[in-house]
């Protein structure tokens, strides 16, 4: 597989290849960035090159060490994650060796998809922090002879989930790194990060992927119907793994509910707006938010195309006569304007924020944009 297993990333590969060819990798990493864009792929395909038995800069896959690494059973490949504590569990007890058979065969079996999918975003239940005792398993394995030869590589996966007392472990270990071993820490929320941590390591950024490498890995690894992929993709905002997460969804469905909300705002539904703000907020789900507000923005977008007269390059084709009506039911000038109140929304989604409030404000400031009779009330 190579690099090729990690989906875009260009830069990030190429500055990783550079760093294995010049032998110059260094004893911590950071990747960082938005969730779903292929940290835990990148770093474990890294730990892959640095023990493949034939060197270079790409792993070769066939030699034994390239096929224990795959299946992510490679003595010197370590990946930590978040555990749940298991039922009397001390400090001093193993990570897995208070667990229930059963979350110690979900661990097993969530390893054993991530080897199948570097994407795939372990989760076991109850798993909150990633304990102190994971962090000391790795040192006590790292003061071990290494294995054959290639580098031992520590994954960190959701470093942010580390409580004090861990993030203290593994900045300790950063301090005296051990010659020959690898740290790499991958999170999306770097903010949460002890600085200590962040100045030993050196960051790597990941961006969001492009819509075109959304929907070509949703096609090739998928096989979906390249405009469903295309759709799914633009939906995903550049993240592979919402992408693949909407692959059960129907799309249509979105399409529609985001269709009805812009019908309620062009004739001034306030009733209808705020029960559907407070279904949104029982709920409690900010993706299935997230997806409804980025299929608004596509209908948004394709009614500035059409009052524009570009109609060919509309995304929703088959709804022409819709588009239409819209554009002359709205206000349709201030689509461009309304769309960017909509990428406002979105990028508040993170925070911990009321998701009714945010969905019915937004609903007014978009009312107030392309209702032409609230328009009319302004003259
Ligand atoms: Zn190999």
């Amino acid at each position: 597989m190579s690099w090729q297993s990690v989906i875009g990333q260009q830069r990030v590969k190429d500055l990783l290849a550079r760093m294995v060819g010049s032998g110059r990798v260094p004893s911590a990493l950071l990747f960082e960035g938005p969730e779903g864009v292929g940290k835990d792929a990148a770093a474990i395909e890294l730990a892959k090159v640095l023990n493949c038995e034939r060197g270079g800069t790409e792993a070769c896959g066939e030699c034994s060490s390239c096929i224990q690494a795959a299946a992510l059973q490679h003595p010197n490949i370590q990946l930590v994650f978040p555990l749940p504590r298991g039922e009397n569990e001390t400090k001093d007890d193993g990570a897995l060796a208070k667990l229930d058979e059963k979350t110690v065969r979900k661990v097993r079996e969530e390893i054993h998809l991530k080897s199948l999918d570097p994407y795939h975003k372990i989760s076991i239940p109850k798993a909150q922090v990633i304990k102190i005792s994971s962090i000391r398993e790795v040192i006590r394995e790292d003061s071990l002879s290494l294995y054959q030869h290639g580098r031992r590589v520590i994954i960190i996966m959701r470093a942010e989930e580390a409580g004090i007392e861990s993030a203290n472990a593994i900045l300790k270990v950063l301090e005296e790194p051990t010659p020959g071993t690898v740290f790499i820490l991958t999170t999306s929320r770097r903010s949460s990060l002890l600085s200590t941590i962040i100045s030993r390591c050196q960051p790597l950024r990941f961006d969001l992927l492009t819509e075109s490498e959304v929907t070509e890995a949703l096609v090739t690894r998928y096989n979906l119907d390249p405009s469903d992929a295309a759709l799914k993709a633009r939906l995903s905002g550049g993240s592979y793994i919402k992408a693949v997460d909407l692959i059960e969804t129907d799309t249509l469905e979105v399409r529609d509910q985001a269709l009805d909300v812009l019908r309620e705002i062009a004739v001034g539904n306030y009733s209808q707006m705020a029960g559907r703000a407070s279904r949104m907020l029982e709920s409690r789900d900010p993706q299935k938010v997230e997806t409804l507000l980025r299929m608004l923005q596509i209908w948004l977008r394709d009614v500035a195309i059409v009052h524009n007269g570009a109609r060919d390059s509309v995304i929703n084709r088959d709804k022409i006569d819709v588009l239409e009506k819209m554009e002359k039911s709205f206000n349709a000038a201030s689509t461009v304007a309304a769309s960017a109140s909509v990428d406002t929304a979105l990028s508040q989604l993170d925070a911990n924020v009321n998701l009714g409030l945010l969905f019915v404000n937004l609903l007014l400031t978009l009312s107030g944009l392309l209702n032409k009779k609230s328009e009319a009330q302004h003259v």
